[in-house]
């Protein structure tokens, strides 16, 4: 009796957050991050429906680490770990360099024998997908794919395939922001479309009745200031991290690095998160309010 004491407490403590490695209790069976690049939480927010920021657990302050450019800030929000450990300074890639060689949330999924997937709309994302660590990689050219047909392409994916973890980037508010200046108009109509494109993944989660089962976390590599980013400024630096599914929805009181998100996914798969990581898990989200 004692002994069942005792197990029920520890058990509390680690879903409590105290353990912050230790693996969720119970896996979900879907992850998927939806990256959105240049995304500013101060935009998102004005245009943020009210019936849908209500299904969320949120924060408008999260940080990406520096510089906050999209190679070096993707590779923490994959890898759990800051620059001072990946090391990632440079903004461009093609194939011939050579891959992403430390552990992502990819290479961990998949020699856990779950199944990953990549969707990206900007090739040099592809650093990340080193072969045998995603099931599928997939670059789906921006504009040509924004990111309504950008995402409606992983979900005929994640409908099909099922992947336990699902990556998708999409372009479009950092080419409007470079193109026109972040927090312009047409920057906005970009931002605009967001929470719709949001509501086509949480659709087809719903139609397979995997909302429950799913976290979606929806966030961005940088914000941006002028036609430009990359700096420590609190507008290229401050991004929004929002996560819908098997979540108690409000507020986040607690500082989201980008790095969490590695974390934060794994631990709904019911994974062990590297010991070297920085990042932790914000999970469960209810209990960090
Ligand atoms: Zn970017």
């Amino acid at each position: 009796m004692r002994r069942s004491v005792i197990l029920v407490v520890l058990a509390a403590l680690l879903t409590a957050g105290v353990a912050p490695s230790a693996a969720q209790s119970r896996p979900l069976r879907y992850v998927i991050i939806m990256s959105f690049d240049g995304l500013r939480p101060d935009a998102l927010r004005q245009v943020m429906p009210a019936g849908l920021l209500v299904r969320a657990a949120y924060s408008w302050d999260a940080k990406t680490t520096l510089p906050s450019s999209t190679m070096p800030s993707h590779a923490s929000m994959l890898s759990g770990v800051g620059p001072d450990v990946h090391t990632v300074r440079f903004n461009d890639w093609r194939p011939s360099r050579g891959y992403f060689r430390l552990a992502t949330i990819f290479s961990v999924t998949t020699a856990s024998g779950k199944t990953s997937a990549a969707f990206v709309t900007k090739s040099k994302l592809l650093f990340f997908t080193r072969p045998g660590t995603v099931a599928h990689a997939e670059h789906l050219q921006f504009p040509a794919y924004d990111q309504t047909a950008a995402t409606r392409a992983a979900m005929r994916y994640l409908t099909r395939a099922q992947p336990h973890l699902l990556f998708i980037h999409l372009a479009d508010p950092d080419d409007a922001g470079h193109a026109h200046g972040w927090m312009s108009a047409p920057y906005m109509a970009a931002v605009r479309k967001v929470p719709d494109t949001i509501g086509i993944v949480l659709d087809v989660l719903n139609r397979m009745l995997a909302n429950d089962q799913s976290l979606v976390i929806v966030t961005a590599d940088h914000g941006g200031h002028r036609r430009t980013h990359g700096t420590a400024d609190p507008q290229d630096v401050t991004i929004p991290w929002l996560a819908f599914g098997a979540v108690e929805p409000g507020p986040v009181r607690r500082t989201i690095m980008t790095y969490d998100t590695a974390a934060t996914a794994l631990a709904a798969l019911g994974l062990s998160i590297p010991a070297s990581w920085r990042g932790t898990s914000i999970l469960p989200l209810g209990r960090n309010r």
